[in-house]
């Protein structure tokens, strides 16, 4: 199976390629050509596998230059008992009689990054290996919180790699902030930017494609590569959970092998939906896929409209992961939609670059509506979404998670369809304690990490170790930038 550019399907690249070079040089996404199938069978017998062996399978069907014991030695690394509290990785916790939680939070950073970042720099390493590269990787990424900390703890002391991180100084939580701040390792630097999470993205991208900074680099023995989710190494472990969560469905007894289950996802980039999209082309059976958005809400009217367009106000909420106005991965769906056009994903994704915005064609249009639902919620449903939950289910959940759950509501008020859905839960409530306080209604907060002991207090739930041991840190990281001196940050790194 061979990997073409979204933009550019002529050249075609082995997966080692695609992952080591993060994003294609004529600015397109690297993709696979055509998508592999799970068949009835495969899913009976990934049924009785455990998480690793579950990722071992999916990640083989797209991965043909890797072999099943490299495959296998990475899924049990990234996927330990060490990284991850919960021996099932990603396990779904049953709300209601329809209603599913795929928990994907359990891993070191306490968020769904976790799952796709901590195999990444495996197959990002090999493939080097494969591809016959000599020079030091840096890893650049823009993150709106939650990638960039799990970028770091997957990337960290990781040999020939290093990573530089940016974020927007205003668009994180406190405990994100510091959990980047007090990242360890010997490889690592971390640096905020003035402005929003497009100006970190837009910033990291025009580094991307600064040839007199690549020539530069390159002499002194680095190149550059991505681990945002324009990498096809952060999409595919992501396939996995949704493939994973169907067994674990039909195992409970809940459905049965071939029912369909609707998914919610909290959407920002695209990229976590895009897996439950392909997931589907590939034959699992799922039935209509439901994208949340918070206030900044293009997504919602792209799904609805088939027009897209960025030029809106901008709003900073309480799901900073999900406050994006270009979602990336969309490209993707573009070209999976439009049959492999090529051309015509380039020409919209120009549009958007000159005007900010393009219109669909009927058959992309037609297809959005067979496949899709979609729907916003804004910061005040969001903290009644997060109250509701706790009162009615005894159930925490963080602001992401809960403008999946107030979405579905909507969905299920519209159509009356009661199909059992699994909602994606992207982060630990531990992450976002300040909004979850308050919409517990506790208004007087702690400083810093002490407001992690406010919430167990409040529900008597323990937060997560990694998140508590942030007491003890040291800041390593108080750098602040403008955009245009981004790449002053990386020379000084890189030198
Ligand atoms: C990244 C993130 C999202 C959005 O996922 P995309 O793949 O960018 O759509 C949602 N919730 C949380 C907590 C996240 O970290």
């Amino acid at each position: 199976m061979y990997y073409v550019s979204t933009r550019d399907k002529s050249k075609k690249l082995t997966a080692a390629q695609a992952i080591a070079l993060g994003l294609s040089r004529d600015g397109g996404l690297l993709t696979p050509e055509t998508l592999p199938s799970i068949s009835e069978q495969d899913l009976v017998a990934l049924k009785e596998m455990n998480y690793q062996d579950r990722a071992t399978f999916i990640m083989k069907l797209f991965l043909e230059d890797f072999t099943k014991e490299e495959l296998d030695s990475y899924a049990q690394k990234a996927y330990s008992m060490e990284k991850f509290d919960h021996q099932e990785i990603a396990p779904v916790y049953t709300v209601d009689q329809i209603t599913h939680s795929l928990e994907l939070w359990h891993g070191p950073t306490s968020a769904f990054k976790d799952m796709a970042l901590q195999m990444l720099p495996h197959l990002l390493s090999a493939s080097l290996v494969k591809t016959e590269e000599e020079k030091t990787v840096c890893i650049l990424v823009a993150t709106s919180g939650d990638t960039g900390k799990a970028a770091l703890e997957g990337f960290r002391d990781v040999d020939k790699t290093k990573i530089l991180v940016f974020y927007p100084k205003d668009g994180v939580s406190d405990i994100q902030g510091l959990q980047m701040q007090t990242q360890e390792g010997n490889n690592v630097g971390v640096c905020s930017v003035f402005g929003n999470f497009d100006d970190a993205q837009t910033g990291v991208k025009k580094l991307f494609s600064d040839v007199k900074l690549r020539e530069d680099l390159e002499n002194r023995g680095y190149f550059l590569s991505s681990a945002n989710s324009i990498n096809w190494g952060r999409v595919l472990p992501q396939l996995v959970y949704y493939v994973s969560s169907y067994c674990d469905l039909v195992k409970k007894g809940t459905i049965k092998q071939g029912d369909l289950v609707n998914i919610c996802v909290p959407t920002g980039n695209f990229g976590n939906i895009l897996a439950g999209y392909y997931a589907k082309r590939m034959g699992l059976p799922i039935g209509k896929l439901i994208c949340a958005s918070n206030s900044n809400n293009v997504l919602t009217d792209f799904i609805k409209t088939g027009i897209y367009d960025r030029n809106r106000q901008f709003y900073t909420t309480m799901s900073p992961s999900m406050d994006i106005l270009i979602s990336s991965n969309l490209e993707r769906l573009l070209f999976a939609m439009s049959n492999e056009n090529d051309t015509l994903v380039a020409d919209y994704m120009q549009a958007l670059n000159d005007t900010g915005k393009y219109e669909v064609n009927d058959t992309i249009k037609s297809a959005l509506e067979a496949e899709f639902y979609a729907g916003y919620c804004d910061d005040a449903k969001t903290q009644v979404t997060i109250q509701k939950m706790w009162t009615e289910n005894d159930y925490l959940i963080d602001p992401h998670t809960a403008v999946a759950f107030d979405v579905l509501e909507q969905y299920r008020n519209e159509t009356g369809d009661n199909t059992q859905t699994i909602v994606v839960s992207t982060a630990s409530p531990f992450k976002f304690c300040d909004n979850v306080l308050g919409a517990l209604g506790v208004t007087d907060l702690n400083e810093g990490v002490d407001i992690l002991d406010q919430l167990t207090e409040k529900t008597n739930m323990k937060a997560p170790a990694p998140l508590a041991e942030l007491r003890n840190k040291t800041i390593r990281f108080e750098d602040s930038v403008e955009k245009e001196q981004m790449i002053d940050v990386v020379l000084d790194m890189l030198k």
